[in-house]
């Protein structure tokens, strides 16, 4: 008899462009599972984890379901995020989407094993559950969350100056700080005295998305 096939559980899906970092405004399918035990204060995506929002019955699908959907979206890559979507094992997924051609990408704290064969990661490391050493060589580039004028030197003291090796690192205002001045201006300097790979971030689909 044949196994059960495994599923994730899905907050949601949804074709829509990229909002961020270096693939900023191509075309995307998102896929967002539940879970993350990083917990961060600010955390916009809390829907995914804090049991107030988390329903009882999520909805579960399967590696080729997913795939398929993304398939019909059209777009050229999947972006898995979460939540932290690295506490799944994201193997039978990325076979899945690799089969139809399309590109995997994840966003993940970095915290956690990555199990799973990716085109592209973006690390955004959190004070919660700071990053594997193993996982920094892997990451594509890199996204630091400024949530005050101390953030990128702390950042940087933790995890070594050269901890990118060239790779990108998007400098983003903690959202809730978008509008600070002293946020801004504090990634503005680090961009203009340290340069490259330091590189001003935001994110764009917060302030208009088109599902
Ligand atoms: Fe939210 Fe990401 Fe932090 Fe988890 S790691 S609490 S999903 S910001």
């Amino acid at each position: 008899m044949e196994g059960k096939a495994k599923t994730l559980p899905v907050h949601e899906r949804f074709h829509s462009w990229q909002g961020e970092g270096v693939h900023l405004g191509r075309s995307a399918f998102f896929i967002r599972l539940f879970g993350c035990p990083v917990h961060c204060p600010w955390c916009d995506s809390a829907g995914t984890w804090h049991p107030d929002y988390v329903p009882k019955n999520v909805e579960r699908f399967t590696a080729d379901q997913l795939a398929d959907e993304a398939s019909k979206s059209g777009a050229k890559f999947a972006v898995i995020t979460g939540g932290e979507p690295t506490i799944h094992d994201l193997s039978d997924l990325t076979t899945a989407l690799k089969e139809r051609g399309i590109g995997r990408h994840i966003e993940t704290c970095g915290g956690f094993p990555i199990r799973g064969d990716f085109d592209w990661i973006t690390l955004s490391p959190k004070w919660q559950k700071l990053p594997l050493m193993d996982n920094l060589p892997l990451a594509s580039e890199f996204k630091l969350i400024v949530e005050d004028a101390e953030s990128i030197g702390k950042w940087i003291s933790t995890i070594g100056s050269s901890f990118s090796e060239g790779r990108p690192v998007w400098l983003h205002p903690e959202w809730s700080q978008h509008g600070n001045a002293e946020v801004l201006e504090t990634i503005t300097r680090c961009v203009k005295e340290r340069g490259d790979p330091y590189r001003a971030g935001y994110q764009v689909h917060k302030l208009y998305r088109a599902d």
